[in-house]
This record gives structure tokens, C-alpha cells and sequence, in this order.
């Protein structure tokens, strides 16, 4: 069961109630740092309004959501890792590895990441 949006930590990042390293903003998405970064960049980047996860998008929540992976590659040209290659994933649910219920995607790259997808 997802937080409510009040208490949602993303959600508070997004409304800069909890300090983030933020890398990009629009009006609909952010981009920050992951605080235990697995690469040497570790991005996250969410929208801005509240969704569980991918399989909670409505209508009105999916369009930005759909932004996210040209966004992604944006950051990875800026962030110097486009040449080198990265990932864009987002864990979905307990047996998805997710532990922040709010949608994300982690931008990862910077060292070479291996082929699994899980251990
Ligand atoms: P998940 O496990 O849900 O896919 O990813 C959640 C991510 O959020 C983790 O990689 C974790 O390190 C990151 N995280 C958790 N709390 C904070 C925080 O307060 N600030 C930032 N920047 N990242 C956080
Ligand atoms: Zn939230």
C-alpha cells in the first residue's frame, strides 16, 4: 500500500519539502541523484505528480510518464555516459525490488553494468 501523497517521500522531494540533488526540472518531471548510488551516475527521474508505479497510470497521469524515457537520454548525453551506454529501469512492486512507492525510473551508466537483469 502506497503512501499518501502527503507523506509520499517523493513526492515531497518534488515539492522540495526533503532536499534532493536535482540535475533537471520541467513542470512535469524531475531528475535527482539517487542518495545510495549504484553507478557512477545514478539518476532518478519521476513525475512530479503522484502515481504508484507503471501499472497505476491513468489518463491524466500516463502523458508525462511517457516523457520520461527521451528525457532519460538527454540526461545520459549530458551526464557523458551515451557513448559508454546505460539503463533505464523501473522496479515495479515487492518482487520488482521496489521500495518507494512512487513511479521512478533509474538512469544508471558510467561503468559497465553486466548483462543480468537479476541475481
Ligand atoms: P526502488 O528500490 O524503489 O526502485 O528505488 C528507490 C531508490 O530511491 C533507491 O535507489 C534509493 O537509494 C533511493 N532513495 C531512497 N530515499 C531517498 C532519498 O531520500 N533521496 C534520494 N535522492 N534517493 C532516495
Ligand atoms: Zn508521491
Amino acid at each position: 500500500m502506497s503512501a499518501p501523497a502527503s507523506e509520499c517521500l517523493f513526492c515531497k522531494i518534488a515539492r522540495k519539502e526533503i532536499p534532493s540533488a536535482i540535475v533537471y526540472e520541467d513542470d512535469t518531471l524531475l531528475a535527482f541523484k539517487d542518495i545510495f548510488p549504484q553507478a557512477p551516475v545514478h539518476l532518478l527521474i519521476i513525475p512530479k505528480a503522484h502515481s504508484e508505479g507503471l501499472a497505476d497510470l491513468t489518463p491524466e497521469t500516463a502523458p508525462a510518464a511517457a516523457r520520461i524515457p527521451q528525457l532519460a537520454a538527454k540526461l545520459a548525453l549530458d551526464q557523458g555516459i551515451q557513448s559508454g551506454g546505460w539503463r533505464l529501469i523501473s522496479n515495479c512492486g515487492a518482487d520488482g525490488g521496489q521500495t518507494v512507492f512512487h513511479l521512478h525510473f533509474h538512469l544508471l551508466g558510467g561503468k559497465p553494468l553486466g548483462g543480468k537483469l537479476c541475481q
